[in-house]
């Protein structure tokens, strides 16, 4: 182990103290067939610390050249990659999932730095993330077809599964580690190969892990991480979609580039699994214990800094509670809630993650007080912590015509609306294109199992803002996407059904 890992490692794989990471080693690595390679045509990205806009590292910035050769290295890694027995990929996602595990920390500090997330923030994504690194190699042993009951004696029937292909990954900046190993732990286990393109903000994560995949001994081509910036995105992303050796593309990320990629494999009828934006109501009914749906709301909100595309962004509260719900999220933020890494027993929130995503909550926000919105706390930058800091916010008085009423937020910012019944609330919730996640507290029984089947999204928490998990199945409706990630579903995605008909018996 070297360049990645900023303690020395021993034999055993255990980190020594922790050195000041040198990410001048970490440039000219993109990795392709089992070697860290530079772009043909040369060329480099910056990639920028947003907590105090460090320059971390020169990545190099592949073209559909690079992209080109390394899809065709995964194709070839996948004739022996897919004939190998689900028990021996199994246990080289064991080996992967082990060492990622042992240098955990070492990964969370550049997950840290290149995300902007707090260190335990960090170090909580890559503890998830690589939860699917251990789910699917156990999934590995399980994909099993089935034996049919034929209709005539003469004949026998079977549905056997058979890997896709190349999967082709592109993945956002807000979960740097987690959305790779979500998808590939998957395809791996199916029995597909992967191009892996993360996204320009973090693809130091995306290194690493694959850093961590060569210690495992996978074999290699089978995993291959292809970094670009943004302006050669479109292009190996339309080279992807449309290469005819990809047998699948798994994208998440916005619902425009969604999208648009969907569109691309449409010449070619390839797979695709989407995971899109959302726009998720958070509802609290009269008979909630408000105490908790404060504590879920905060924690569901303000994890990666409202980066997090199923993060509450609508907060419905039933008119009866109204004001002492606004009182007490307004407290709790004032008093648990801080920039500061020093302040123990406080949920430390870090910055958004660059300019855009800064101007957009400011523009969010701004717009909302222009239009007559109340501030109860934040409402502004944080110029003082740091260029790409946001307070966070609480607002109430939201009209429709509101930016923050109709668009997701991604950021800190809680903005309250009053409802005054179960309908109107689901009214409400519904009326919008996207349909992620959802959360409502509540203690009313009959109603929880009326609203858990009327909302719509793919995902409800229930007296619960925290859901994700590797058992159970991540994606959502309408045009937050297709396909699911995650539990047994999750390898769904990376196999083709096959259908046998044995006829003369
Ligand atoms: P965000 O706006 O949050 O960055 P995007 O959907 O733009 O979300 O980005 C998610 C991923 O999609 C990133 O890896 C990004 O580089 C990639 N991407 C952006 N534009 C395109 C495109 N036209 N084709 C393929 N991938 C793209």
């Amino acid at each position: 182990m070297n360049a990645y890992f900023y303690g020395k490692m021993l034999p055993n794989h255990q980190l020594i103290a922790a050195a000041p990471m040198n990410y001048s080693t970490v440039k000219n690595c993109a990795y392709i067939n089992g070697k860290w390679v530079n772009a043909s045509k040369g060329q480099f990205f910056k990639v920028f610390n947003p907590a105090n806009g460090q320059c971390l590292a020169d990545v190099p910035n592949l073209g559909v050249e690079d992209v080109s050769e390394a899809i065709d290295v995964a194709e070839k890694a996948f004739q022996s990659w897919s004939n190998k027995p689900g028990k021996e990929r199994s246990q080289f996602l064991r080996k992967w999932f082990n060492i990622i595990t042992e240098n955990s920390e070492s990964i969370a500090k550049i997950l840290s730095e290149e995300s902007g997330k707090p260190f335990n923030e960090a170090l909580g994504e890559v503890q998830y993330g690589n939860s699917f690194v251990e789910w699917f190699s156990e999934e590995a042993r399980r994909i099993n077809g089935e034996i049919l009951s034929s209709p005539v004696s003469t004949r026998e029937l079977m549905h056997i599964k058979q890997p896709v292909g190349v999967a082709a990954l592109i993945t956002p900046w807000n979960f740097p580690l987690a959305m790779i190993t979500r998808k590939a732990g998957a395809a791996l286990a199916a029995g597909c190969t992967c191009v892996i393109k993360p996204a320009e903000d973090t693809p130091l994560t995306a290194l690493a892990l694959m850093e961590c995949a060569e210690k495992a001994g996978i074999p290699v081509g089978v995993l291959n991480v292809v970094p670009c910036d943004r302006s050669n995105a479109a292009s190996v992303g339309q080279l992807l979609c449309e290469n005819p050796k990809v047998g699948v593309i798994t994208f998440t990320g916005s619902t425009a580039v969604g999208k648009l990629l969907y569109k691309q494999c449409s010449g070619s009828v390839k797979r695709i699994a989407l995971e899109l934006g959302g726009n998720a109501p958070f509802i609290v009914f009269k008979s909630a214990d408000l105490k908790k749906a404060v504590l879920g709301a905060v924690g569901a909100k303000f994890r990666n800094c409202g980066q997090t595309c199923v993060s509450p962004n609508r907060f419905l509260i039933e008119n009866a509670i109204f004001d002492e719900f606004v009182n007490a999220i307004t407290s709790y933020i004032k008093e648990n809630i801080t920039f500061d890494s020093q302040s123990s027993g406080k949920m430390q929130i870090g910055p958004l993650i660059n300019k855009a995503q800064l101007n957009k909550i400011d523009n969010i926000v701004q717009d909302a007080i222009k239009k007559g919105a109340k501030v109860h706390i934040g409402g502004k930058r944080a110029s003082d912590v740091g260029e790409l800091f946001y307070e966070p916010t609480v607002l109430t008085n939201i009209t429709p015509d509101m930016i923050c009423y109709n668009e997701e937020i991604f950021g800190p910012v809680i903005s309250c609306t009053k409802f005054s019944d179960e309908d109107e609330a689901i009214k409400v919730a519904n009326a919008t294109n996207s349909g992620l996640a959802g959360y409502f507290f509540s203690k009313d029984v009959s109603q929880i199992f009326r609203v858990s089947k009327k909302i719509q999204v793919g995902m409800v928490g229930i007296n619960e803002g925290l859901i994700s998990t590797a058992e159970a199945a991540f994606g959502g409706v309408k045009e937050s996407g297709l396909g699911r990630e995650g539990s047994h579903h999750g390898i769904e995605e990376f196999v083709n059904v096959k259908y046998l008909c044995f006829g003369d018996l």
